[in-house]
């Protein structure tokens, strides 16, 4: 098995204004796809390869001889499950099982909110915001530089990318605008959902 670059679930231009085209020709094409290829050269005769990204991921986290291959592979899944949890004319108040699990484990949407961007603002430095199930509890939290969730046993349900290449064409260093743009216009919660079932 070699890990792959999987196709953007959007048009490139489909995000605009509130992320460009210009941001996810270098986002998806050149950072994502660079994580894809040098992950594949790493592994390349090592007894990872041919294994699935998650396996890799696992497997890497707590070798530090494998930091470059961690840091890559565990970028490939955040970036592929990234792009899965926005869409055109998503974000606002969802509806179904995620709604009632927002109202139930973090005190309704309005504290979600709040809680997701102020989380995503405190990342210091590159990394991601999160929504997970812990135990089958909602929880919020960040990870620096290419950590995910998916290396210590959680289960990601949502990210927002708050690496700078992810919103300094569009945003400039306006992180705060860019956490609140994306929960209010671009948040794919039927992913989110199907993530539930
Ligand atoms: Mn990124």
């Amino acid at each position: 098995m070699t890990i792959t670059l999987p196709e953007l679930p959007f048009k490139k231009d489909a995000l605009a204004p509130h992320i460009t085209e210009q941001t996810l020709e270098f986002h998806y094409g050149k950072h994502h796809k660079t994580y894809v290829e040098k992950t594949n050269t790493l592994i390349e005769g090592t007894d990872l390869e041919g294994k699935d990204l998650e396996t890799i991921i696992r497997k890497a986290v707590n070798d530090s001889s494998l930091t470059g291959i961690f840091n890559n592979a565990a970028q490939v899944w955040n970036h592929s499950f990234y792009w899965q949890c926005m869409k055109p004319g998503g974000g606002g108040t969802p509806s179904g099982a995620i709604a009632d699990k927002i109202n139930a484990d973090l005190g309704g949407y309005e504290k979600f909110t709040e809680q997701l961007k102020d989380t995503g603002i405190a990342q210091f430095g590159s990394g991601w915001v999160w929504l997970v199930l812990k135990e089958e509890r909602l929880e919020i939290m960040k990870t620096g530089n290419a950590d995910t969730p998916v290396a210590h046993g959680l289960k990601p349900l949502l990210t927002i990318d708050v690496w700078e290449h992810a919103y300094y064409l569009d945003y400039q260093n306006r992180r705060p605008d860019y956490l609140s743009t994306f929960i209010q216009h671009l948040i794919n919660w039927d992913f989110v959902n199907s993530l539930l079932k």
